[in-house]
């Protein structure tokens, strides 16, 4: 079985170190946020998640969970729902939630490494609560005052789950196709909703009393498209304006789906006829309202492939430094064994250090969207917010594809760190590399994202997001010119900020003449994009450590880590470019029909 224990110690550096989390979680007015409170929250956090569902996560896998089809209820697998429990006894659920609604008022960048852990620990697991996370934005951005006292104390209290309900059999990427129906009832306001949804995690499970389905649907006049769909709540236990638990709704579920991975999350067919719902926001805004939700689900979701990463490297280091085959090439490095570990082969290595980098990495990426959504809440200076906004809608798509790309990278680096032993399902190393697979589906393909950014962040909004990041490179160079252990990357770091504007130039100039050349470039753009940035955060990674009180090996690790990146991994923005500067000529001459020829 793969163990899992909390990095804290990188999440320290991250969070204070680099991010300078107590001085910003100060300004923006989180007095309860000191570094005491956020490290004992880390270390609970790392308690919790350690001993409590990393254990259970080989065992979700193989029990699954299970559909009684009389009458339709979901049992979770063994162990799943008492972790639920202690959760909502611990104050989990609602560690980053308003203190008004029964929240514990934390910034999301200070509630971003436990998100870490529970996915590491016990990814199908995490999926359970995750969702509750962008109902509760979901109705606090659109809800009406009702709402959220009905609804959001007992979400964030974790007494309720939340869902999100938008694919449809015909219609995932393209919510435009979607037939759900909501025709209004007669006096009261609410809705009768009717239609089938497909793959809802956690539609269905026997963790709490009453699960929130945020559900979007057609209104009788809707405009046709994606224009006509308007969101609302539809509760598995009706729930009065008072927020008092009534009747069954008529929402069940009617399967589970048998997937790849992640065994131990619920993935639900639902079926509501003539279920009892209520709009939220206005009426055919559905799509925006969701976006609310599905922009803070993709973070997270993001966060998803960094956990994976890093449990699977965690293992695969452990395992090069045991496992015994062959000598060095150079000469044996551990002449009294029979054989050196495998950590001394440098194609080990390879493996081993493009994961360090990409966890590392990616790790200061993520949190660090996560201290721009608190900036955007609790920022005093409304440039400063919306800045913050711009970076954050720009950083949102690279995080959500790039860290879930790259968990699939890393997890089969580490099973074939582990040789044919990675393939066998004691170690839990194929668990790891299976469970990853769906963080590039849900939530928006990567190719998904990568329109989102090209098609929407850079060309819709002008680069906004783009121009805020490239000036955080220049500020970033400029008060490091002096700086001797930053200095061999200052010149590639500066050479890549300006080749990322000529190349985003190169995109707008081509779509204009034709709008095929965005997505003929989108996926490389998005990749480029993603080794740009993670070349700014290992810079800035150096340059904290020195900065820091934190041991020489320390330093000397973040130092030779950053080497490897300049050198090993940033050169793919090369092939990237190369992709994009060929144009969409070579992807679009052949006809659709002479593919198989
Ligand atoms: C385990 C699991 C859990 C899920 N949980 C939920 C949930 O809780 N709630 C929910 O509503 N949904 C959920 N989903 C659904 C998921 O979000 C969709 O599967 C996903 O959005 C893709 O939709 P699709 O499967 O219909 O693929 P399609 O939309 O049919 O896409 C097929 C392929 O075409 C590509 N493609 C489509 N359109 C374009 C385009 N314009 N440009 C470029 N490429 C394009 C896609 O990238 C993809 O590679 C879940 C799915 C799974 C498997």
């Amino acid at each position: 079985m793969s163990s899992y224990h909390a990095p804290l110690s990188d999440m320290r550096f991250v969070l204070f170190d680099v991010l300078g989390a107590e001085p910003l979680f100060a300004r923006l007015g989180f007095a309860d946020a000191t570094r005491d409170v956020v490290d004992a929250v880390l270390e609970e956090g790392a308690r919790f998640t350690e001993t409590v569902l990393a254990p259970l996560n080989r065992i979700g896998d193989e029990a699954g969970c299970s559909y009684d089809q009389a009458s339709g209820a979901v049992a979770t697998p063994p162990g799943f729902r008492q972790a639920y429990a202690q959760y909502v006894e611990g104050g989990w659920a609602g560690l980053v939630s308003p203190v008004e609604f029964g929240g514990q008022g934390l910034p999301h960048a200070a509630g971003v490494p436990l998100k870490e852990m529970i996915d590491a620990a016990n990814l199908a697991w995490g999926n359970f609560p995750l969702l509750s996370h962008g109902a509760t934005e979901a109705l606090l951005h659109h809800g009406e005052p009702w709402q959220q006292e009905a609804f959001l104390k007992p979400i964030v209290e974790g007494r309720w789950t939340g869902t999100m309900c938008l694919t449809e059999p015909q219609c995932g990427t393209d919510l435009g196709l979607l037939k759900t129906r909501a025709i209004p009832n007669d006096g009261d306001g609410s809705h009768a909703i009717t239609g089938t949804k497909i793959f809802i995690t956690a539609g269905e499970h026997d963790f709490t009393e009453n699960i929130v389905h945020l559900v979007l649907a057609r209104l009788p006049d809707a405009p046709a498209g994606s224009k006509g769909i308007s969101l609302f709540i539809v509760p598995k236990m009706k729930v009065g304006r008072d927020g008092a638990i009534g009747a069954r709704n008529a929402v069940r579920c009617g399967a589970l789906e048998h997937k790849m991975g992640i065994h131990g999350s619920a993935t639900c067919v639902m079926n509501f006829d003539d279920a009892q719902g209520w709009l939220i926001g206005e009426p055919n805004k559905g799509l925006m309202a969701m976006f609310t939700m599905m922009n803070t689900a993709r973070l997270a979701v993001g966060l998803q492939g960094l956990g994976l990463s890093d449990r699977a490297y965690q293992n695969a280091l452990r395992y090069a430094r045991e496992r015994l085959q062959m000598r060095s090439l150079s000469g044996a490095k551990f002449p009294d064994k029979p054989a050196d570990p495998i950590i001394v082969h440098p194609d080990v290595r390879r493996m081993l250090l493009t994961q360090k980098a990409l966890v590392e990495g990616g790790r200061m990426l993520g949190y660090h969207a996560a201290s721009l959504v608190d900036i955007i809440g609790h920022g005093d200076d409304p440039g400063e917010r919306s800045q913050a906004d711009a970076l954050l809608g720009f950083v949102t798509p690279i995080v959500k594809a790039c860290l879930t790309e790259w968990g699939i990278e890393c997890t089969y680096h580490a099973l074939q760190c582990f040789g044919g032993h990675g393939y066998i399902a004691e170690h839990g190393m194929e668990q790891l590399a299976r469970d990853a697979r769906i963080t590039t589906l849900y939530e928006g393909t990567t190719g998904i994202q990568a329109l989102d950014l090209v098609g929407r962040k850079v060309m819709q909004l002008q680069g906004a997001g783009l121009r805020v990041f490239l000036q955080m490179i220049e500020e970033f160079c400029a008060a490091n010119e002096g700086n001797a252990a930053v200095a061999e990357f200052i010149a590639p770091l500066r050479a890549k900020a300006v080749e990322w504007q000529q190349l985003t130039m190169t995109i707008g100039q081509r779509a204009v003449a034709n709008a095929d050349e965005v997505g003929a470039a989108a996926y490389d753009y998005l990749f480029y994009s993603g080794y740009v940035a993670l070349a700014y955060w290992w810079a800035r990674s150096v340059a904290a450590a020195e900065a820091s009180s934190r041991p020489d090996a320390f330093k000397q690790a973040k130092r030779e880590t950053a080497r490897f990146y300049f050198a090993r991994l940033l050169p793919r923005t090369l092939a990237h470019k190369a992709a994009i500067e060929s144009g969409g000529a070579p992807l679009l001459a052949l006809d659709a029909d002479r593919f198989d020829a």
